[in-house]
């Protein structure tokens, strides 16, 4: 069985949210057929084309031996499991999980686009996966740096170890 270096994206914005990305960072590493690599600090950022409080940031390192999809499912399980009640995009929410990057893979259908198809506009995504690997390369768009230095505009505060 192969197992593919995998980033996810952590992100809370409602009640304790710095617990929850915590918690939510421990808990990725205890799904099935994944072990958690290098967790990211704690980023703290303004809300973008969204509402609500501002939103914590982290990224995990998973190490599995899941497929995107399967993988996409687990999180979306997770996701329910912290309490997400899906109502419209981009509301406040206890738990976003988003799939970043998994091994080198590019792939779009309904459900999953590989990579993450806002991830290089982020600096909330961008800063702490680069604290984890900054000669990272992003598949189909290259070195991370560069997206780096694009979105060098957006506040993003690193608050401290996770
Ligand atoms: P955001 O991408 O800003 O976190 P939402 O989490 O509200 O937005 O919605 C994301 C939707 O996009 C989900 O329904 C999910 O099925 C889909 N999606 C497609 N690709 C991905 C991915 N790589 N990671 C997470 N969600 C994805
Ligand atoms: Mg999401």
């Amino acid at each position: 069985m192969s197992v593919v270096r995998a980033f996810v994206g952590v992100g809370a914005n409602l009640g304790d949210a710095q617990t929850t990305v915590r918690q939510a960072l421990q808990a990725l590493g205890r799904i099935d057929g994944c072990q958690l690599g290098c967790c990211s600090s704690l980023y703290r950022s303004a809300p973008q084309d969204a509402i609500g409080p501002d939103f914590i940031n982290a990224v995990a390192e998973l190490h599995t031996t899941l497929d995107a999809v399967a993988l996409m499912q687990r999180l979306q399980a997770l996701e329910h499991a912290f309490g997400r009640v899906r109502t419209v995009r981009n509301a406040p929410r206890t738990l976003d999980l988003d799939l970043l990057l998994y091994g080198d893979s590019a792939h779009h259908d309904e459900r999953l686009t590989l990579p993450h198809p806002r991830l290089h506009r982020r600096a909330f995504v961008l800063q702490p996966l680069a604290e984890i690997d900054a000669s990272l390369q992003l598949p189909g768009l290259g070195p991370i740096s560069p997206w780096l230095k694009q979105a060098a505009d957006q506040r993003v505060e690193l608050i401290g170890p996770a």
